[in-house]
């Protein structure tokens, strides 16, 4: 049996392809999903992956999904925090609502399904954390105060996990990608998506297929001594 992996946000976009390659990588993966039950139930039809759904952003939620999925599928070996939302707005008309659904929906959905699986990571003397973070908690971008802030924190956290848990076998490392073909960029308009891509070297958006290809070299047990570490994917884009 393969080593068990859970994704929240698992069922579309980014997600979806990470579990998707860590099933065909052989891994157990179960996908957490927030509340498009029509996108879930389609993903689980077709690659027959269990989906649960929970809240990332809500504690007691995620503690409660968390211990559903290890009864069902086994103890966690293997986190990939990945659901996340965008709401923009410059800062001067960003409302409080905006800030406080990203900031926990992006950045406090990273303690509330870490902390409940850390405890089972470190008694077994293995663990896998991989945060998807972004390019643009790393250089800034105008009109995501709230995304940049919870994106940049999750590299700090990164950080700090990764020190704690170095000597149990537990590696935490953050993936940054550029802008990736979701439905997360929905609402960019083609205007602002032609100025997107032609400021990528490589001359195109990045395929979710290509970030999970990260999450999988970062989850197996071969990357021990990759801890700590933030994966750039971003075309050329930004270089850090
Ligand atoms: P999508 O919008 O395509 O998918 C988001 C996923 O997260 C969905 O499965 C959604 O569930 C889930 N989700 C959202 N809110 C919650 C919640 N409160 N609780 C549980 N699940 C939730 O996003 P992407 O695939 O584009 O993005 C995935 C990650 O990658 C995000 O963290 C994003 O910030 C990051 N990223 C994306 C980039 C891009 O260009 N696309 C670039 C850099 C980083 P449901 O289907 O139920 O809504």
């Amino acid at each position: 049996m393969g080593r068990v992996a859970l994704v929240t946000g698992g069922t579309r976009g980014i997600g979806a392809a990470v579990a998707k390659a860590l099933k065909t990588a052989g891994y157990n993966v179960a996908a957490n999903y927030g509340g498009n039950d029509e996108a879930a139930k389609a993903f689980n039809k077709e690659t027959k992956i269990p989906v649960f759904k929970w809240d990332v952003g809500d504690y007691a939620a995620s503690e409660q999904g968390i211990v559903n999925v290890e009864n069902e599928v086994g103890p966690i070996e293997v986190l990939v925090n990945n659901a996340g939302i965008s709401r923009d707005a410059m800062l001067q008309k960003m409302t409080h609502e905006q800030w406080e659904q990203v900031i926990r929906t992006d950045l406090d959905s990273v303690f509330n399904q870490t902390r409940p699986v850390i405890n089972g990571m470190r008694e077994r003397g293995f663990g896998r954390i991989i945060n998807i973070s972004s390019i643009n908690g790393q250089k800034g971008q105008l009109g995501l105060t709230n995304y940049c802030a919870a994106k940049a924190g999750l590299i700090g956290f990164t950080r700090a996990l990764a020190l704690e848990s170095a000597r149990k076998g537990i590696t935490v490392n953050a993936i940054a990608p550029g802008y990736v073909k979701t439905e997360l960029l929905a609402g960019v308009s083609d205007e602002v998506m032609k100025s997107i891509v032609s400021q990528i070297p490589v001359g195109r958006l990045g395929e979710a297929e290509e970030v999970a290809r990260c999450v999988v070299f970062l989850a197996a047990d071969e990357s021990s001594w990759i801890t700590g570490s933030t994966l750039t994917i971003n075309g050329g884009q930004f270089m850090d």
